[in-house]
């Protein structure tokens, strides 16, 4: 009686451990591109293309995006867009997180 109820506790954990591991990988999958901060793709707003985090142009639909100043990557996420209220140069807000004041103009940055 023992000896088949250790058996079976034995196997379930195997189970759902192995499930959970599954689960994990595919939620980590899905969230990587966005989530990630060392993204080396993104997928253009406007026609889901995915192109390179450095192309400042979508080469399906030719969509232009906005450059960060502080990272020189293109802003693909309108509500990632930050603009300066002096220089009107763009800044995406992850990147911003590290400044108090525009990187480029050095005016204080407000939210
Ligand atoms: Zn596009
Ligand atoms: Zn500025």
């Amino acid at each position: 009686m023992t000896f088949i109820k250790l058996e079976s506790l034995e196997s379930i954990p195997e189970e759902r451990r192995l499930s959970y591991q599954d689960l994990a990988i595919s939620i980590f999958t899905v969230n990587q591109p966005k989530e990630s901060k060392n993204l080396t793709r993104s997928e253009c707003t406007y026609c889901e293309t995915m192109i390179a985090d450095w192309s400042t142009i979508c080469p399906s639909c030719n969509v232009k995006f906005p450059i960060c100043v502080a990272s020189g990557k293109p802003i693909m996420d309108a509500n990632q867009q930050w603009t300066c209220s002096r220089c009107k140069h763009n800044c995406l807000r992850v990147e911003l997180v590290s400044f108090n004041n525009c990187p480029l103009c050095h005016h204080p940055i407000s939210s």
